[in-house]
């Protein structure tokens, strides 16, 4: 069949991978075993999945390889593809925020917001002016303004976490992958991150894998929720249709209302069943 929009309809498609650490040695160990699945491209809206699953499972191994890390590629049998193609290393089509503020310590946090457009700048045709414009810009979104010219030892934990969303949103990946990005904030600064993400969601456009291990914070971020099985992780259930945050809304009330937190208690019944090895 010749090149048809047909071909992108999936974004990302995961056919029978296996992740084998150190393998053929006496240390091997089965990360991720035959593990299917497929995302479909949502144009111009994109959706958000939440990952839970125990320590362990394989939950950070998939997001580095979808990142295309190189220390995690190649995998071991099986195919991961991107609109069709195989992985074969990182791309500013994907980006990353880790747990741990990922952002250049030398650098301002100007400069670390624009960095990704300074490598890029001839690839993506980008001027001086539309650099500073889209870096200033996206400051302002993720509510740093006024901390242009601080290095990242100068903010808060939740303040670099900032820095690492606007690094990677500014060069408009359509498909963002977060390991755990919020675990290392306190409760108050978690729920701000949380809102963040939420009025950010309009903006962005992308498909956003997140990995945590807060059945609460999954719930109320996912569109969906795959639940990981004990390693090799697989995926157990996935759950759909979940209550919409609602942007503006504190994300502490939102989750007082009961179809939220019934659909907390609904996650954690089948969560639990794994952890006590049922599943
Ligand atoms: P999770 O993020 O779900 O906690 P990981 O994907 O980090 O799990 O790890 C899954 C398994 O793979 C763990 O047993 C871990 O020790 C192993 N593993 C992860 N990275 C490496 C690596 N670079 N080398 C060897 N083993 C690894
Ligand atoms: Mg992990």
């Amino acid at each position: 069949m010749s090149d048809t929009t047909h071909q992108y309809e999936k974004i990302i498609e995961f056919k029978e991978v296996s992740k084998v650490w150190n393998p053929g040695t006496s240390k091997a160990f089965t990360a991720l075993k035959d593990l299917n699945f497929v995302i479909e491209d949502l144009p111009g809206k994109g959706e958000l999945i939440t990952i839970l699953g125990p320590s362990g499972c394989g939950k950070s191994t998939l997001l580095n390889l979808l990142a295309g890390f190189q220390e995690t590629l190649p995998v071991t049998s099986g195919e991961i593809l991107l609109w069709g193609k195989p992985i074969t290393g990182p791309g500013i089509d994907r980006g990353m925020v880790f747990q741990k503020y990922s952002s250049f310590p030398h650098l301002t946090i100007i400069d670390n917001v624009r960095f990704g457009l300074d490598i890029n700048r001839i690839f993506l045709a980008l001027s001086e002016e539309e650099i500073e414009k889209r870096t200033r810009d996206w400051i302002k979104k993720v509510g740093l303004s006024g901390h242009e010219n601080k290095y990242p030892h100068q903010l808060s934990g939740g303040q670099q976490q900032r820095v690492a969303l606007a690094r990677s949103l500014v060069l408009k990946p359509r498909i963002l992958l977060m390991d755990e990005p919020f675990s290392a904030l306190d409760e108050p600064t978690r729920l701000e991150m949380q809102l963040l993400l939420v009025d950010l969601w309009k903006e962005i456009e992308a498909t956003v894998i997140l990995v945590t291990h807060s059945i609460v914070e999954a719930v109320y971020l996912g569109d969906m929720v795959w639940l990981f099985s004990k390693s090799p992780g697989r995926i157990v259930k996935i759950f759909k249709d979940l209550i919409k945050p609602i942007p503006g809304m504190p994300p502490m009330e939102f989750q007082k209302k009961k179809e939220f937190t019934d659909a907390v208690d609904n996650v954690a019944e089948e969560f639990r069943k794994i952890e006590q090895g049922n599943q």
